[in-house]
């Protein structure tokens, strides 16, 4: 609960804060969000993560502040863990053995922190952080405003996903009254693709296929290809064939190891890939979620396609809410 959160962060004053494996805009920009909000009250913290921050968010205020470290390596008198379905998720050794303060806005994380603090009404960790300051009388700097700023952009998919709210809007508005500039945050964040990812992105578009519906799609991308991509990360790919008008669900696979296929699903309306995904063990949000494939890459294709076939059936079948949806919302069970 976040009274529990604020009295924590009144008496304590040693802290660390991490996210997930392979960061992305909210669980960066809700870390360093939060980073400045506890260094403005003169407490000790810093930023740890298992993998370091994707070139789209190193002009975040901060993100040079970022540690990279397998495990936890001190005694904090608490961790702060962003937007992780579980413990695991971070990637770091030793976590387990702090006192953890889940923050998070998927109502389906497990509650393994000595504090939870999940919000599925947020349209990303970010709003979360933003009442937190003004829970503990911090005020909104510059430097939190673009942090902040940056999760709600990037969660919300440019405000354009459906857990974007009047509430999604009027912190929006609020930062840029803090001194945040749309334009500036838009062009780091989303005009940062190196030429080999442009590269990768055409190797990975060629490999798009719709199914017979013409409502599904799937990518991949192989070991060669990412070899050749040098650094270039996939992030963002998986919503290219959305923006073709008649797809509704989109399968992006891309090979791990020989046989092994980390995938990313996005949906558009009320299908719902999060169950889909947990059918294959993963996770996620009813528009976003994610799973590991196994077998062939026709066998894995094959697997998903079929549950993505059921999911889009189901969701044209759905009743349209006339209520904004969240995208962390409890869901309906499957009939
Ligand atoms: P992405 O496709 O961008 O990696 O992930 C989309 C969403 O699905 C994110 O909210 C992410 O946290 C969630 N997600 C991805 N993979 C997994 C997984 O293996 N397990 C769970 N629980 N969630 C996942
Ligand atoms: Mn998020």
């Amino acid at each position: 609960m976040l009274s529990q959160v604020v009295e924590l962060i009144e008496h304590k004053r040693f802290f660390a804060i991490t996210s997930h494996m392979r960061p992305d805009g909210d669980s960066l920009g809700s870390s360093l969000g939060l980073y400045w909000l506890l260094r403005q009250l003169g407490k000790s913290v810093e930023v740890i993560m298992r993998d370091p921050a994707p070139q789209a968010y190193h002009k975040l205020p901060g993100a040079c502040e970022v540690r990279t470290t397998q495990k936890v390596d001190r005694e904090y008198d608490a961790v702060f863990v962003i937007e992780c379905s579980d413990i695991t998720r971070p990637g770091l050794e030793n976590l387990e053995e702090q006192f953890v303060v889940n923050i998070d806005h998927h109502s389906t994380t497990a509650l393994f922190g000595t504090v939870n603090w999940i919000d599925s009404t947020a349209s990303a960790v970010g709003e979360m952080i933003y009442n937190l300051c003004k829970a503990v009388g911090v005020r909104v700097t510059r430097e939190i405003a673009e942090c902040v700023y940056t999760a709600l952009l990037t969660d919300t998919g440019s405000f354009h996903y459906s857990n974007t709210t009047e509430r999604t809007f009027k912190i929006a508005s609020e930062l840029v009254r803090a001194g945040v500039r749309p334009a500036k945050i838009a062009e780091a964040v989303f005009n940062s693709y190196s030429w080999n990812k442009l590269s990768l992105l055409s190797e990975v578009l060629s490999t798009a296929r719709q199914d017979a519906s013409g409502r599904i799609a799937t990518l991949r991308q192989s070991l060669a290809m990412t070899a050749r991509g040098g650094n270039a990360d996939e992030d963002g790919i998986v919503n290219y064939p959305m923006s073709v008008g008649k797809i509704e669900a989109v399968a992006f696979l891309k090979e791990h190891e020989p046989g092994i296929y980390r995938t990313s699903l996005r949906s558009k309306g009320d299908v719902n890939v999060a169950r889909v995904a947990e059918k294959f063990g993963g996770g996620g949000h009813r528009n976003a979620a994610g799973c590991t494939l196994y077998g062939t890459w026709e066998e894995a294709e094959e697997k998903i396609v079929a549950l993505l076939q059921e999911a889009v059936e189901r969701g044209a079948g759905a009743q349209h809410s006339s209520e904004p949806e969240e995208l962390g919302q409890p869901q309906e069970t499957v009939v």
